[in-house]
């Protein structure tokens, strides 16, 4: 046996020792806990309902005690660490007493003994073993402030404190929990919410599987109201610490958050690409459009792209300026309503109105768009009301004359409504911001829905990657004060 070999077989007696003692500990804690859960069993009559309560309670002290053990023994050296390079002159530091900190993470309370260094040169202090384990200013660490915010983003705050409490054990106010929510939401823009091109790539590769054609990818434009209250409620009064909205010198609003949503169509079912949504202005959804475009993420060859929207002109501005060989389409059940306006005017409640616009839709339908705009023309109105309702479908229907053709766009495997925008508006505004007595602030609200977008896009995990890396939090947790607190 050569000397490499030796050095191997010791490396690996070694590690067998290292194991052998984690091991040992862990077994150790688990006897201590075995003796606790027996203490609190109770003795007679046991029901699956006691059993189940007492091992609950007792949860948190048992992972917690193993993660801490694990923690403990893979990190023996930097506990016991004596000196440090200080980060920016570069001078050798001693090592202070060593410091207590708890934090909290889903499987409990993990205590921590580590030793502080601080450069009176440069003012700074470091705890290099909070380094090593990306730990985060506060007691709460990330795993808890991402559970909790999975769930506050799907029920409103108080809900999420109360349940988020009862399932883990662990309590967060609601207001931390909306503290958290603004943090990691703040600032948040579509690329950020957007799958990479890569996932997309994989969701088109998935429905073109088998298929003879390219999928419809359809884009839909549109806006959907949501609750909300003016900046000027968010005021302060004289002798109170927290800013507080005041209830009765505001009015609350109704205020349009619009929306763009890419999604496949898979024969009836739709597989969703991305979606943004924020209150914001038209030429913000042009830039939200721009950026996705240029990010190249849509994958435009590979897809026959389909715009669906209401009709209205600033969307097929964008549209056109962006997406110019993407097969424009006039939502179908939006020209339905003006037919059923120009049928209600001109012939009231009778079985006569009925007839007319089953007819027309008809003929819709089957792309007679031509004949539809002629049968218009020669209608005599009945009431100025008519005149009114018969020109406005009239411009209508001619204005997007070239996005109606529905009996080709049918047979081209084209969507004719807008539904999955509808169901998007839905799901991700609706849902969460519309609940009784829920008025919302632009900036609150646009963060609840950056995340409920990231969410539905698959991308949630990958905002808080994003936030936690780019944030530079785990630099925060080092206090440049020496502690107060020393063991
Ligand atoms: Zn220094």
């Amino acid at each position: 046996m050569g000397y490499a070999a030796q050095v191997i077989a010791l490396d690996d007696v070694r590690a067998s020792q290292q194991h052998q003692a984690l091991r040992q500990q862990l077994h150790e804690r688990f006897d201590q806990w075995l003796d606790e859960l027996e203490l609190q069993l109770p003795e007679a009559e046991l029901t699956i309902r006691q059993v189940s309560e007492t091992i609950w309670g007792l949860r948190q002290p048992l992972t917690a005690s193993v993660a801490q053990t694990i923690v403990e023994h893979r990190y023996q050296a930097e506990q016991r660490r004596t000196s440090l390079h200080c980060a920016t002159c570069e001078r050798l530091l001693q090592a202070r007493p060593r410091v207590l900190r708890t934090v909290e993470t889903l499987v409990g309370a993990i205590e921590l003994e580590r030793p502080y260094f601080y450069c009176r040169q440069c003012q700074c202090g470091r705890y290099p073993l909070d380094e090593v384990l990306g730990l985060r200013a506060g007691r709460m660490q990330p795993d808890v402030q991402q559970a909790a915010v999975d769930l506050a983003t799907e029920v409103p705050y108080e809900t999420a404190s109360t349940l988020f409490g009862r399932l883990s054990g662990i309590p967060v106010s609601s207001e931390r929990m909306h503290t958290w929510t603004q943090q990691v939401a703040e600032g948040l823009r579509v690329l950020d919410v957007a799958p990479s091109r890569e996932e997309i790539d994989q969701r088109v590769a998935q429905v073109r599987a088998g298929r003879f054609r390219r999928p419809v990818l359809v884009l839909g434009i549109d806006g959907a109201y949501v609750p909300s209250r003016p900046a000027s409620a968010r005021g302060r009064r004289p002798g109170q610490a927290r800013q507080r909205a005041r209830r009765a010198r505001w009015h609350h609003e109704w205020r349009e958050a619009k929306g763009l949503r890419f999604y496949l169509l898979d024969g009836e079912r739709i597989v969703h690409v991305l979606s943004w949504h924020q209150i914001q202005t038209e030429h913000e959804v042009g830039e939200a459009l721009q950026q996705v475009k240029d990010a190249g993420v849509i994958p435009e060859e590979a897809v026959r792209l389909c715009v669906m929207c209401d009709g209205a002109e600033w969307i097929w501005k964008h549209v056109q300026a962006l997406f110019p060989k993407a097969c424009q389409v006039l939502d179908y059940y939006h020209c339905a309503e003006y037919l059923h306006k120009v049928a209600k005017a001109q012939y009231g409640q009778t079985v006569q109105a009925l007839e007319w616009v089953e007819a027309t839709l008809t003929r819709l339908y089957m792309g007679k768009i031509g004949t539809v705009l002629g049968g218009l023309r020669r209608m005599q109105p009945t009431s100025e009301e008519a005149l009114k309702a018969i020109d406005n479908c009239w411009v209508y229907l001619s204005d997007h004359r070239g996005r109606t053709d529905y009996g080709k766009l049918r047979r081209g495997g084209y969507p004719l409504g807008s539904g999955g925008m509808e169901s998007s508006n839905k799901c991700i505004c609706h849902v969460r911001l519309k609940r009784s007595g829920a008025w919302w602030y632009e900036e609150s609200s646009n963060q609840m829905l950056a995340l409920r977008c990231a969410k539905y896009n698959g991308t949630f995990d990958q905002v808080w990657l994003f936030r936690s890396l780019s944030s530079g939090c785990v630099h925060a947790a080092f206090s440049s004060t020496p502690p107060m607190k020393v063991l």
